[in-house]
């Protein structure tokens, strides 16, 4: 115990995350709530602060342990923009969450008897190859490594040790990888019960090979949005032909149970050669049942479109957009044109009104200078005869100084305008069938 505490008070005044096996090693709350007064009498005080992981670990632990809710959560709601990414205040915002539940509630969200498929069928490929994951970000957050260097590549990604262990750790139902406090499954209790899935024949299935993969090895693109980088990032064409090579030698051979392909949640698919590359390819695989191309839509190519028919009656497209009015459209989306953007908007809803894409949903990530727009956006995918509009709130990708990130950040409780953002979510266009709305913080 007292290596335990030396260890956790090293942590907390060198300002280092304690990592989530360390946290479960020590009995997660419970071990920490114990040993919090000695911890916390030991710790520099001007360390104790809310962006400091370890000492609200420990802190929220000692509160959860003394029933004080209240307390917790508001030391959570502060810390977690913080540190948005980090797996063990999900694990507290989770369990402030259960604690706070009926006992009805907490069998519902409660994880030991759930099963989550996606370990199990869909992988992520991110970065130049560079590594993969089996869930997306920010939700699972230990990545199948791989590395740019050939010969420490892990030679066979999808059942590496990597993803064996995230494996283990939903079928142990303690989903130690799983971010608790941003996997929306996890949030909104949707995991389905244990003895209602067939495990043994998805594990068996899955030997073979994933079902579902997301393309977003290159990260090219002609916009440099405020939710996702500071400047404009294009791969040249040597760079584009080693991940044509990449693709062709190493992806493809394992992709003979594919069901279903993404291309691509970083960057745009229609300016990135490789990415066209993988999409042609995909376009004559006779497994897949449905290819979703994500776009910010203004290289949307309908020609190319026309000409791949593969595609046709398997696409789903969505298009992030972000804003109703092109003032705003500049400003969260910079380098777009938004006269642009809605003609193409029409284009694909001409696709959408033949049947040749079947799905076509618009997206708009909410931050301070566009939550106003939200009811507009809704008439606006009304308009192009869109099926679903989708609204989640903006995570700290970059990542953006925590002050940036705060002022952007108008669901937070301290926000200046937290009371208007509350009214336009409560606006009767925020009740149309077809808005979706992906994070719990835009729940009214
Ligand atoms: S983070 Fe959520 S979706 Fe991902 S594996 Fe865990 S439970 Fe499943």
């Amino acid at each position: 115990m007292q290596q335990r505490i030396e260890k956790i008070v090293l942590a907390i005044n060198g300002k280092e995350p304690l990592p989530v096996e360390f946290f479960y090693e020590c009995g997660k709350i419970n071990g920490l709530a114990e040993m919090a007064r000695e911890i916390l009498e030991k710790c520099d005080q001007a360390c104790l602060t809310l962006d400091n992981q370890a000492y609200i670990a420990v802190k929220t632990s000692r509160l959860l342990a003394e029933n004080l809710l209240a307390e917790a959560s508001e030391l959570l709601q502060n810390a977690a923009p913080l540190n948005s990414l980090d797996l063990v205040i999900g694990e507290l915002i989770y369990a402030v969450a259960q604690k706070r539940r009926s006992p009805e509630e907490r069998k519902k969200f409660s994880l030991e008897d759930k099963f989550c498929m996606d370990p199990f069928y869909s992988l992520f490929i991110y970065d130049s190859f560079e590594y993969a994951r089996t869930c997306c970000t920010p939700r699972m957050r230990l990545p199948i490594l791989r590395s740019k260097a050939v010969e420490q590549r892990e030679k066979n990604i999808w059942n590496s040790p990597g993803a064996e262990l995230i494996r283990k750790t939903i079928l142990d139902g303690s989903y130690m990888y799983c971010h608790k406090g941003n996997c929306p499954k996890i949030a909104f209790g949707s995991l389905p019960e244990k003895n209602a899935v067939d495990i043994q024949k998805i594990v068996d299935t899955s030997a073979h090979g994933p079902g579902s993969v997301t393309f977003s090895f290159d990260n090219s693109c002609n916009l440099w949005c405020v939710s996702c980088r500071n400047e404009l990032e294009v791969q040249p064409a040597p760079v584009q032909q080693e991940y044509i090579r990449i693709f062709d030698s190493e992806i493809a051979p394992m992709l003979q149970n594919l069901e279903l392909a993404r291309l691509s949640t970083r960057g745009d698919l229609f300016a990135s050669p490789s990415m066209l590359h993988a999409l042609r390819m995909l376009s004559e695989t006779s497994s897949l049942k449905a290819i979703w191309l994500m776009t910010n839509g203004l290289l949307f190519d309908s020609g190319l479109f026309t000409e791949l028919a593969g595609l046709h009656g398997r696409a789903k497209i969505q298009v992030s957009v972000d804003a109703a009015k092109a003032d705003t459209y500049s400003i969260v989306r910079r380098g777009g044109d938004f006269e642009k953007l809605k003609g193409k908007l029409h284009e694909i809803g001409e696709f959408r009104r033949k049947n040749w894409i079947t799905h076509y949903r618009l997206a708009f990530v909410v931050q301070s200078v566009n939550y106003r727009e939200m009811p507009d956006f809704v008439r606006l995918t009304e308009e192009i005869g869109a099926d679903l509009v989708s609204f989640s709130i903006m995570l700290n990708h970059i990542p953006m100084p925590n002050e940036e990130y705060r002022k952007r950040a108008v669901w937070l409780p301290e926000h200046p305008e937290n009371d208007a953002f509350k009214t336009v979510l409560k606006d009767p266009a925020m009740r149309n069938p077809k808005v979706l709305l992906i994070s719990s913080e835009l729940v009214p």
